[in-house]
């Protein structure tokens, strides 16, 4: 691209209500067009970075084993309605009417539509799994748009969705994708980190936010240096309920049958010792057979016994056995939530600490009389549940996992995969036929990255007092040719159209800046707008067959000969 040609402005400085230092040299450098509050153009020289996010996300979706499709953006309220979510989602959902008064929303997020799609084509396990996604444009009606592209009200989605025949296969899947998303984000040359997340108004049980970490940003992160854990405060908001034991108590209201067998029974009837029989859990939620479940009994993690058909055990139905491990997967939690736990051959309750909420299915009790899945009474049965709140969290707290202390960073939320289990595809009855040719609800997840905000958020990262720093891999050119005196110089001119033309044929991804303008402007508006490398061609150094090369975040220029331009740019 010749800069001549091209279409950009720069602004010396940037529009006073801009707040963060990313929206601010967006502005100067003229990569994106206020429209209105949360509402940007973007122009040509941001348009290109915006890409390279996004053909990188798409490069990496495609090689995971996605498959892209396009939605629209205008979706009927007849599927939000189905899902529950025309009343759950409140104002930041765009709703309005055709001509024909008929309703519609302008898609905040596609789970209705792609449910839709899947449940009208996909009739056999034999097309299962499968992986949609796109790249599109969203609109939520943010209470406050701000920090430009980062909290827009329009922005784009990668959004992906993921149907499966087991919990199983949507877990690798969920493995997958998050092995993808740290490649991705590290492709885009971003400090990231994957929290443990709150699954928000979009539901569903198990769920990472990936983080870009900038001051910046709107999130406290949580994280212990000694161990892997991190998790978003805001996480603690949702699952520390401010009353645990009512929690717990709707919770055992909610189970409808409970069964009853001693203890010892259950140990002989399983083959194992009592002591083996370490955790009692309950779980109520829809499994594969559509029914509501009861999963219950954790075992040594040593244990394989969830095969054994525990149907028989008496009065309950769906019974299933669990490893330890498996539950705390289920719940989505680490090792070591799931607690405290009381077994002394007589009494067996369990509950997750700080995540009684967010399972809200869970407790189970046993006394003299057997196992019993109602009427634990915390406090006399039970110690009350200590409750791990985030929200009061100080740096050097001991951390949840109890692994070492807790450092606290913002973080700006980039990306965000969840196990969204059958919630819309049970709402929207997702089903297939399975090997026996009875109707399954399927197991789905979903997976977004905010494309947009990465752009805004790779800038608050890098960033310097002349402008905008962004890896070669984003950044909206790769290579700046500045060339002194282009228009008074003959031996300049063509030094500097023949390396435009070699760079371009070595796929370097180059501009050439033959502006009629002083060289400080020059200088100025490439390293304002991002370009990380600068070569500048005068006559001087051209007697000596030499060039001067200069990376963004170098302070001094080096003398290269014409001859190793190439090597030193590739
Ligand atoms: P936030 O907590 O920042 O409001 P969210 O949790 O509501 O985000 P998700 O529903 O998880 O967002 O959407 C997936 C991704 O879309 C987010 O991780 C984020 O990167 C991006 N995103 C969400 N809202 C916006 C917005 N208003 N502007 C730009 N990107 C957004
Ligand atoms: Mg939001
Ligand atoms: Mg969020
Ligand atoms: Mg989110």
């Amino acid at each position: 691209m010749r800069t001549s040609q091209f279409f950009f402005t720069t602004l010396k400085e940037a529009p006073a209500d801009a707040e963060v230092v990313s929206q601010k040299m967006m502005l100067r450098a003229g990569y994106i067009k206020r429209a209105a509050a949360g509402i940007y153009t973007w122009m040509p020289l941001g348009l290109r970075v915006l890409r390279k996010v996004e053909n990188i996300v798409r490069e990496e979706m495609n090689n995971a084993g996605a498959l892209e499709l396009l939605m629209p953006a205008v979706q009927p309220a007849e599927l939000w309605q189905e899902s529950g979510r025309w009343e759950q989602y409140g104002p930041e959902l765009l709703r309005f009417k055709d001509r024909h008064q008929r309703e519609f929303v302008i898609g905040p997020t596609h789970e209705e539509v792609i449910t839709d799609a899947v449940r009208r084509d996909v009739k056999s396990y034999r097309q299962l799994p499968i992986h949609l996604y796109q790249i599109q444009t969203k609109f939520r009606d943010e209470i406050r748009p701000r920090f430009g592209v980062m909290r827009g009200r329009e922005f784009l989605m990668k959004d992906g969705y993921s149907f499966h025949t087991s919990f199983e296969d949507l877990k690798r899947e969920y493995g997958n994708m998050y092995a993808t998303y740290s490649r991705i984000f590290s492709r885009l040359g971003l400090r990231f980190r994957a929290v443990a997340a709150d699954t928000g108004s979009i539901g569903g049980t198990g769920s990472h936010e990936f983080h870009v970490l900038a001051d910046s940003g709107e999130d406290d992160i949580a994280f212990c240096p000694a161990s892997d854990y991190a998790a978003n405060v805001e996480l603690a908001e949702a699952l520390a309920p401010a009353n645990p034991r009512a929690a717990a108590t709707n919770t055992m209201k909610k189970i409808a049958t409970p069964g009853k067998m001693a203890c010892s029974d259950v140990a002989e009837f399983l083959n194992v010792s009592l002591e083996n029989i370490v955790k009692a859990i309950a779980v109520v939620g829809e499994p594969d057979d559509g029914n509501k479940t009861f999963a219950l009994l954790l075992l040594r993690g040593d244990h394989e016994l969830n095969e054994i058909k525990a149907s028989k055990i008496a009065g309950l139905t769906n019974l299933r056995l669990a490893l330890e491990s498996e539950v705390e997967e289920y719940l989505a939690c680490k090792p070591g939530y799931i607690g405290p736990v009381a077994v002394d051959g007589k009494k067996v309750a369990i509950f997750a600490d700080r995540t009684v909420a967010a399972m809200s299915d869970f407790v189970c009790g046993a006394n003299e009389a057997g196992f019993h899945l109602s009427g634990v009474n915390f406090g006399r049965d039970l110690p009350e549940p200590e409750v791990f709140d985030l929200r009061n969290v100080v740096a050097g707290d001991p951390s949840p996992d109890g692994k070492g202390k807790l450092e606290i960073c913002r973080g700006i939320e980039v990306g965000h995969i969840f196990q969204l289990r059958q919630k819309y595809a049970a709402a929207l009855n997702c089903a297939y036929l399975d090997e026996n040719g009875k109707s399954q609800i399927m197991e789905m997840g979903c997976y977004g990255i905010g494309v947009s905000r990465i752009v805004g958020s790779a800038i608050e990262q890098g960033n310097d007092e002349r402008g905008i720093v962004l890896p070669t891999a984003i950044a909206p050119f790769e290579v700046c040719i500045v060339p002194m005196g282009y228009h008074k110089s003959e031996a300049v001119k063509t030094a500097a159209d023949e390396l435009y033309a070699q760079l371009k044929t070595a796929g370097i991804d180059v501009v050439l800046d033959d502006r009629n303008e002083r060289p400080g402007v020059m200088f100025a508006d490439m390293e304002l707008i991002g370009i990380p490398h600068r070569v500048v061609i005068g006559e001087r150094g051209l007697k000596e067959g030499q060039l001067e090369y200069k990376g963004r975040q170098e302070a001094e220029a080096t003398m290269i000969s014409q001859a190793d331009i190439l090597t030193t740019l590739k």
